[in-house]
């Protein structure tokens, strides 16, 4: 494919001055070269609309591939064993998983349900000696994030967060940008992020299986956004939050929040999280010496944007295929992305988020 030609010679030219162990060059060789590396065989659970584009994706991965299912619906294994030509001893429910530890033809489960059954299903999986990528957010609040690592930790297994953005390469070359100084000092981030959401019966709405509302599903992005475009962790939050629709968006289930981050350089973040708007899915990034805006910024793509320097033309790659093709490179090499995507990672999202929380509750400034 031109276009993935295109994109090695690009990076071929900026890797150069990368101070990191992140590859892309060496990642996407062109699909003429032969990869005779170890193959990731992965196991997803939850065979759901997100899982479906990430089967797919994987579909055009060198270094990932499908081999099991964990499903509480058979009728979709019956479908899903078909299409992917996938072994009846891979398959398991939710019930019986736990077995997938005597199974060595499989070594990560992705964890593609409702957020608030990640934690449990990631702790299983680990404790069955398996590695675990598991959905954003990483679990409903930091406690449960913080039990999801130190299990992983323990069993000596990897944890790692589907962060698709961190292997996208737009947003990478942003980040490269900023890595690089070009910027200047920061001043300022904005994060707006959103969709209109419908079927009011769904888990997204329900508090339980959700964890929250928008905030836990779209507006996770502006946090984690706001972190990569800076380079800081926060280190505090205020959060105001509206809403119009008490019926469809219940207690705990956050509908709009507006919420403000200040880091320790001075720079300050101003962010957006609904479930009530459409056409919200936008990045800006301002320094001294420059900025980035990035519309869409975090959708599947193609992501668009331009920079103080001009548009920025990296090819568009399935997000999904970059990222299961760069997490098996992290298993197997230790090659890190340019933003980690660890269960640490995924922490320090759970801890803005529960202080976002605190702030829409107490009105206060929350101190990170
Ligand atoms: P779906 O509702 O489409 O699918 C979830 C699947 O989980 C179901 O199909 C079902 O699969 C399984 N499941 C198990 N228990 C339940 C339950 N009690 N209620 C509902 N489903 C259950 O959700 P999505 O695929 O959209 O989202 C799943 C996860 O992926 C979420 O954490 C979400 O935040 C994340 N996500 C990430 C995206 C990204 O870009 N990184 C994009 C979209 C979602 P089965 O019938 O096989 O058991």
């Amino acid at each position: 494919m031109g276009s993935r030609r295109d994109f090695l010679e690009k990076l071929s030219v900026s890797a150069i001055s990368l101070p990191i162990l992140y590859s892309p060059a060496k990642l996407f060789a062109a699909p003429s070269e032969p990869y005779e590396g170890p193959v990731l065989r992965v196991a997803i659970m939850g065979l759901g609309g997100y899982a479906t584009r990430v089967a797919k994706a994987m579909e055009s991965c060198k270094r990932a591939k499908l081999v099991g299912l964990i499903s509480g619906t058979p009728s979709k294994v019956v479908d899903w064993r078909a299409k992917y030509d996938i072994p009846e001893k891979n398959c398991y429910n939710y019930e019986n998983f736990d077995k997938i530890k005597n199974n060595a033809d499989i070594d990560v489960v992705y964890v593609i349900t409702p957020n608030g059954l990640h934690k449990d299903q990631v702790i299983r999986v680990a404790k069955a000696g398996k590695h675990v990528i598991c959905e954003k957010p990483m679990g409903i609040n930091a406690k449960e994030g913080q039990e999801m690592v130190d299990a992983c930790k323990k069993a000596n297994v990897k944890l790692l967060v589907g962060y698709r953005m961190h292997y996208e390469p737009k947003t990478v070359e942003v980040i490269r940008m900023r890595q690089n100084g070009e910027f200047g000092k920061l001043k300022f981030f904005q994060g707006l992020s959103g969709f209109a959401i419908g079927d009011p019966t769904q888990w997204r709405l329900n508090k339980e299986l959700a964890g929250g509302g928008a905030m836990m599903d779209i507006g996770i992005y502006s946090i984690n956004g706001a972190r990569y475009m800076l380079g800081e962790e926060p280190i505090w939050v205020t959060a105001q939050e509206t809403k119009t629709d008490p019926v469809k968006f219940k207690e705990g289930v956050d509908e709009t929040i507006q919420f403000q981050m200040g880091f320790p350089s001075g720079a300050v973040a101003s962010c957006l999280s609904t479930y009530a708007m459409r056409h919200l899915d936008r990045f800006f990034l301002n320094g001294e010496k420059g900025y980035a805006e990035m519309q869409p910024s975090t959708g599947y793509g193609p992501i668009e944007g331009r920079t103080h320097k001009g548009e920025l033309t990296q090819p568009h790659i399935t997000h999904q295929t970059l990222q299961m093709d760069g997490m098996a490179q992290l298993i197997f090499e230790g090659v890190q992305p340019i933003v980690p995507v660890d269960g640490e990672e995924g922490l320090k999202d759970l801890k803005i988020i529960d202080a976002i929380y605190e702030a829409v509750k107490t009105g206060k400034k929350v101190d990170l």
